[in-house]
């Protein structure tokens, strides 16, 4: 297998871009917002720039990854020539369910569809597809070219063949490959998810304050982040929606969002990527403050 493309330049598909480049394969890096293209390029090389820097890429190998990258605002001249698409578009289910149908029509017969979906059922993916023993789940972490976990999500048609396959190109990217089956919020955050919502319960409840919650979790249980900083860090948007896929997937109250993030999402405060959840977040400042909804509570 050597052409990959990869659907969606944001956050997830230039990180994906460049561990495929990095690894020798032709990628085609397709978005229908062309400035998002020249965007991930310029992400993609100062990230490339800063493992040079560290002296794990050499300028060499950074200028031969980064001239297997093509880009492409017209999705379908993208898959004409791959053996592998991976889907890191919007996470919105209408979405992936059009990209699906178009891919299916489009790329070549035998081709493998996989998506990077943190929480949409493969298997509900798969099935507006006449190929559903080829579609699979390859969920990424983010910062894709840091993080080496890839969950392999086999959807209920997946061919034992195609998740063998994917298995086996993860191994070659340096990753470690986890495979699981198509639950809801699969394993990642089947339990990461209610541990965020038990941290937010338990500052809604009074129990402890935002500093109390995180330290303790960091220091007690070793995590490089505290569960609320790291809701911050992934959005209380996406936490919610991950939560209300495993509660309305499972019908299980356990997964009920706590209504504290309920309200916050409403009041449009969304952690990092609005100034301000948990924590308040001033550009080119790196100092964690404590949002002043929180203190002295
Ligand atoms: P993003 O918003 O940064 O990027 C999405 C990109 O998709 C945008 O550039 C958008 O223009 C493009 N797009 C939208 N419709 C398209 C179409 N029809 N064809 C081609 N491109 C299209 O989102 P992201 O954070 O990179 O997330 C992408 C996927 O990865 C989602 O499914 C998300 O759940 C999953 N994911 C995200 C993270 C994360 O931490 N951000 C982690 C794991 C998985």
């Amino acid at each position: 297998m050597n052409n990959i493309t990869v659907i969606g330049a944001g956050t997830m598909g230039n990180g994906i871009a460049h561990v495929f480049a990095q690894s020798g394969f032709k990628v085609a890096l397709a978005d229908v917002n062309a400035p998002q293209l020249e965007k991930a390029l310029q992400t993609i090389t100062k990230n490339f720039d800063r493992q040079v820097s560290k002296g794990s890429v050499t300028e060499e190998q950074k200028q031969q990854a980064l001239s297997n990258i093509q880009t492409y605002s017209d999705v379908n001249e993208a898959v004409k020539n791959a053996e592998l698409v991976v889907e890191a578009a919007t996470e919105n289910i209408d979405l992936k369910l059009k990209i699906f149908r178009q891919l299916d029509e489009t790329a070549p017969k035998g081709c493998i569809l996989a998506s990077n979906t943190s929480s949409i059922s493969i298997t509900r993916i798969a099935a507006v597809t006449k190929r559903p023993e080829l579609v699979i789940g390859m969920h990424f972490m983010n910062p894709v070219p840091v993080m080496k976990l890839v969950e392999i999500i086999n959807g209920y048609s997946t061919s034992t063949a195609v998740s063998d396959q994917v298995i086996a190109l993860s191994r070659k990217l340096g990753k470690v490959p986890c495979v699981v089956n198509d639950y809801p919020g699969f394993i990642a955050n089947k339990i990461l998810m209610p541990m965020i919502n038990e941290a937010i319960y338990s500052l809604y409840e009074g129990i402890a304050d935002v500093e109390a919650i995180d330290t303790i979790m960091k220091l007690g249980m070793a995590h490089p982040m505290g569960p609320l900083q790291l809701a911050d860090f992934i959005g209380l948007d996406v936490c919610l929606s991950i939560l209300n896929v495993l509660y309305e997937g499972f019908g299980n109250q356990k997964y009920a969002p706590c209504p504290l993030l309920v309200n916050m999402v409403t009041a449009g405060k969304l952690g990092v990527k609005s100034g301000e959840g948990f924590y308040t977040y001033t550009a080119g400042s790196k100092e964690l403050v404590v949002s002043e909804r929180f203190k002295n509570r």
